[in-house]
């Protein structure tokens, strides 16, 4: 069934590290090899062997509006027509700056990089340089992309691959990273005692997406606000994955609170390489060429992702994330009466578009309740769902994705499948 994708496997792993460009896709936790895909459009993704999938994993988020959406697409096309880069400016980049201001208003100025770990890198610098500190502050289980300072208990791969500090990231920068569990009060009250006067940031997701999903307990959010704003400490907002997944105004607009800088990518690059970085415009300001905080990219604002990105955004509108609420709420209800049906324990979180599962009791709030999960049931039940034509991230630690092209149909087939995939690994 998946014999073709073995092959081309067989060959990856002699000229690439584990046979990919990126650990979280291999598959390590989930099974033998990855499969690997021929094309994809909307909801659907098909692999090199003809299977066909419902994906939930949607490339790790970024395709909101499904695989291969018609105007994304034309936009690239038209885009790359007229040339890929020019290493000067274009009207393209301002106009999706002012479309980025204009959905999230934290945001009153923005720079764009060229992926989610460059975003949050330069977040950083430029909060020390703003601050003259030099700690950061994150929570275990959040993943902020592979830079030396954010390696550091972070949760996706790095928690699949069981490195929770990756050999290569010096002491030094280890010791300038503090980490807290997340939804816990007492543990960063403590944090702030003790390091508050160095502490120039503190980063987080809103809606943490790399331990599994597990949303911020009701207050906490305006807790971490209150503390940071107290101790003079800037909060960055990752949410290169809940960008424009939460909620129309992204997760600070649905949490209503308001971080100092933001991070982006996925959504906003509408499946080509971007991220981008942004806030206040006394702090953004300091961002060279009009400061004197270094940061820089020959494909930033590149023209085809800038087109790909303003397609995508364009196409989102309030009533796309009732879709995708009634979407969730289907299947969170499909999910929990099939499990209960097989007599298993399941714990389902979710905010807007993401949605995540977990096989324990829960509840899970924080990186600890999250390996609660059982990983050998979700490695047997990942393989009965692909063979059920269901493909989810491959990873316990990663959210389930919707698009704009899930149809409530395709949630049935998903429960379905689940039922059927239950069955299956449980022998009942
Ligand atoms: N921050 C968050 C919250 C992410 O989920 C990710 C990627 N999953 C990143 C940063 C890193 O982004 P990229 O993979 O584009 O470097």
């Amino acid at each position: 069934m998946y014999n073709k994708s073995k092959e081309l496997y067989d060959e990856a792993v002699k000229v690439m590290p584990g046979g990919v460009n990126s650990p979280a896709r291999a598959f390590k936790s989930v099974g033998d090899h990855p499969l690997f895909i021929d094309h994809a459009k909307g909801a659907r993704l098909y692999d090199v062997d003809g299977n066909e999938f419902i994906d939930y994993s949607l490339s790790f988020g970024p395709l909101i509006l499904g695989h291969a959406d018609d105007k994304v697409v034309k936009s690239v096309q038209d885009a790359a027509v007229k040339g890929t880069s020019f290493g000067a400016p274009t009207e393209l980049e301002t106009t999706m700056a002012e479309l980025v201001m204009e959905r999230v208003p934290s945001i009153e100025m923005v720079r764009m990089v060229s992926s989610g770990t460059e975003a949050t890198l330069a977040a950083l610098r430029l909060a020390r340089g703003y601050t003259g500190r030099s700690k950061i502050l994150k929570f275990e289980g959040c993943y902020h992309g592979h830079s030396d300072s954010l390696l550091i208990k972070a949760g996706s791969g790095v928690a699949t691959l069981g490195l929770p500090d990756s050999p290569g990231v010096p002491e030094g920068t280890a010791k300038n990273t503090i980490t807290v569990p997340y939804n816990d009060e007492a543990s960063l009250t403590e944090a702030f005692d003790k390091f508050g006067d160095d502490i120039a940031a503190v980063i987080m997701e809103p809606v943490a997406g790399n331990m599994g999903v597990v949303p911020p307990v009701e207050g906490y959010l305006q807790f971490v606000r209150d503390l940071t704003e107290k101790n003079n400490t800037l909060l960055i907002f990752d949410e290169v994955m809940t960008g424009f997944r939460v909620g129309y105004n992204s997760a600070q607009g649905y949490f209503g609170i308001t971080p100092d800088l933001t991070c982006l990518g996925k959504v906003i690059g509408g499946g080509l390489p971007v991220g981008a970085y942004g806030g206040k415009k006394e702090i953004m300001e300091r961002i060279a060429p009009s400061g004197d905080i270094y940061q820089a990219g020959t494909l930033s604002g590149n023209p085809l992702a800038m087109s790909t990105g303003l397609a995508t955004l364009s196409q989102l509108t309030e009533e796309s994330y009732d879709y995708f609420g009634k979407l969730a709420d289907q299947l969170e209800a499909g999910l929990k009466k099939v499990f209960a049906k097989h007599d298993q324990p399941i714990t389902v979180n979710r905010a807007g578009s993401m949605i995540g599962f977990f096989l324990t009791e829960g509840p899970v709030t924080d990186f600890d309740s999250a390996n609660t999960s059982d990983l050998e049931l979700f490695r047997a039940m990942y393989q009965a769902l692909l063979d059920e034509g269901v493909y989810l991230p491959p990873s316990q630690f990663e959210g389930m994705f919707l698009s704009t092209k899930h149809t409530e149909a395709d949630i049935e087939t998903t429960i379905n499948a689940f039922d059927k995939a239950l069955s299956k690994v449980t022998g009942k």
